[in-house]
């Protein structure tokens, strides 16, 4: 390991936390993380199993049956919020991190460090905030209901936002006093490592949270069928989270699934342009487009279609491409493997008509994972680039005449996670918040700035259930009715 990465790498990363205690995995083996740069191997990382992911779970119930089941709402809480202040301490460490495993750019790096504090701060403060409700019943009764944890919850995680799901997730799940076992993905975990170390340091008792590194056919498929939880929460791909939901059914362990989407924007000939194309843009290449909520259709009515296919095409222009630590727009793919999967949709598009390609800077290694972020114009709506979740940094246009065909357009895909719809016209906007099928829509923006506050999930195969703001809490908990006759 190089002495920079030693600085950086405060911890040993070939180890799970299991019950308190950092160990290597009962098989002894490891995995190679690769830096998507450059393609060299930053260190290995602990190949968990199924052993592991036993005495994980068991660790878990004992955390519930011992120190973490007795602490009170408001410690969890100020747990919570400790662990946010060590993360905030530690924001340009952690973004140093996450922009090597992942590829992403060292900005965007570090607003998603600052957003995983946010979000222990959020649940911390939301810990003991989360009450049940007394119920109007019959003479003689006294009913209220309690808010309780599911017990132990697994979290498996993708590898494009670590810190921002496993924030969302783990945050929420602590809240409510659950203990966790989270499988971060194999190609970067080393944050989900180092927030782990920092949440012992913000003293959650051993158990609370447990890690198990590894591949997901193994450590994922052990965690989603395992009969000793009760909740899982999975965010990745339409398959693999099919694959969690079935496991889980056999034990009859409720899910979440956060999954993919083909997020369509919405332009109307009275929108505003000049506040509408930075976000046409940038919701379809930010973090290399490997974002569930990526925006990788652009549906424009076609009054203005022409103005928005030559404005994209000279952002596109602007876009740069190299190595993570340079901080240009985009970053490298996560993988080899993810480059291949994209220049194969690129190839699909080999029919279609290419309106602009950004550039991938002369020095960046031939080893690295890039590919040039490319706009197609006049897209067919059912041509496979405008149905299939790509994955990378390619965006649709998307020509239409009337709302209806708009409407028609945007739900004509298996997803539903986002939409955001540009129109000065507040009817047309009620309109059609009602009318598109998809977990969000947004009015004249695209994200509302990703808030912790807001409720994020899908529809469709975009998912089910839903996480961030005070929903996740109900999410990791469950209700207890109690009724009493006293006469
Ligand atoms: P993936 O499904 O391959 O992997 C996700 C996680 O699941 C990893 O930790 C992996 O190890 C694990 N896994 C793999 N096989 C498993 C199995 N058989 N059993 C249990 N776990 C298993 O997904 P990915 O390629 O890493 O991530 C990309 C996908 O995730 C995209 O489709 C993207 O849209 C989706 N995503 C969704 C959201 C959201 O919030 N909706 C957020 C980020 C990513």
């Amino acid at each position: 390991m190089p002495d920079t990465l030693k600085q950086t790498l405060w911890f040993d990363p070939a180890t799970c936390l299991i019950g308190g205690a950092w160990t290597a995995p009962a098989s002894g083996r490891t995995l190679d993380l690769v830096n998507p740069s450059d393609g060299s191997v930053i260190c290995q990382i602990a190949r968990g199993g199924a052993e592991d992911v036993d005495a994980a779970v068991a660790a878990a119930q004992a955390a519930r049956d011992g120190a973490w089941g007795r602490m009170t709402a408001l410690e969890r809480g100020r747990c919570l919020t400790r662990l946010g202040q060590l993360v905030t301490e530690r924001v340009d460490d952690l973004a140093a991190l996450e922009a090597m495993d992942v590829g992403k750019p060292l900005s965007q790096a570090r607003a998603d460090a600052v957003a995983l504090a946010r979000y222990c701060e959020f649940y911390g403060g939301a810990a003991d905030k989360v009450m049940g409700e007394t119920i109007p019943y019959l003479d003689g009764y006294t009913v209220y209901t309690l808010r309780e944890p599911h017990g132990v919850t697994g979290h498996i995680v993708p590898w494009n936002y670590p810190m921002q799901i496993i924030g969302r997730s783990i945050g929420a799940a602590l809240a409510m006093g659950n203990a966790c076992v989270l499988k971060p993905a194999e190609e970067a975990c080393l944050t989900a490592l180092a927030f782990a170390h920092l949440a012992e340091e913000a003293g959650f008792p051993p158990g609370a949270l447990n890690v198990v590194p590894g591949l997901g056919a193994e450590a994922g498929a052990a965690l989603s069928g395992h009969p000793g939880l009760q909740h899982i929460s999975f965010t990745g791909s339409v398959p693999t989270g099919a694959l969690v939901q079935a496991a889980a059914a056999r034990n009859v362990v409720p899910v979440t699934l956060e999954l993919g989407g083909k997020s369509p924007q919405l332009v109307f000939d009275d929108a505003d342009l000049d506040a509408a194309l930075p976000f046409l843009v940038n919701a379809g290449i930010q973090n290399a487009g490997q974002t569930c909520s990526a925006s990788s259709r652009i549906l424009v009515q076609r009054g203005v279609y022409d103005t928005v296919r030559q404005r994209m095409a000279e952002a596109y222009g602007a876009l740069t491409v190299g190595p993570a630590a340079e901080d240009l727009k985009l970053g490298p793919l996560i993988s080899a493997r993810q480059k291949e999967i994209v220049g194969g949709f690129l190839a699909k598009g080999g029919d279609l008509t290419v309106a602009a390609e950004g550039v991938i800077v002369p020095h960046a290694p031939a080893s690295g994972a890039y590919v040039k972020p490319t706009l197609f114009a006049d897209v067919p709506p059912d041509h496979v680039l405008a149905k299939d979740e790509i994955f990378g940094p390619v965006q649709v246009l998307i020509p239409f005449e009337t709302e209806a065909e708009a409407i028609a357009i945007a739900n004509g895909t298996d997803y539903g996670l986002v939409a955001s719809v540009w129109t000065g016209n507040g009817a047309r906007q009620m309109r059609l918040a009602k009318a598109l099928r998809s977990g969000q829509v947004f009015i004249n923006n695209y994200g509302a700035g990703g808030g912790v506050e807001l409720p994020f999930g899908g529809t469709g195969k975009s998912g089910h259930g839903r996480e961030k703001g005070f929903e996740a809490l109900y999410g990791f908990s469950q209700l207890k009715t109690v009724a009493a006759f006293h006469g």
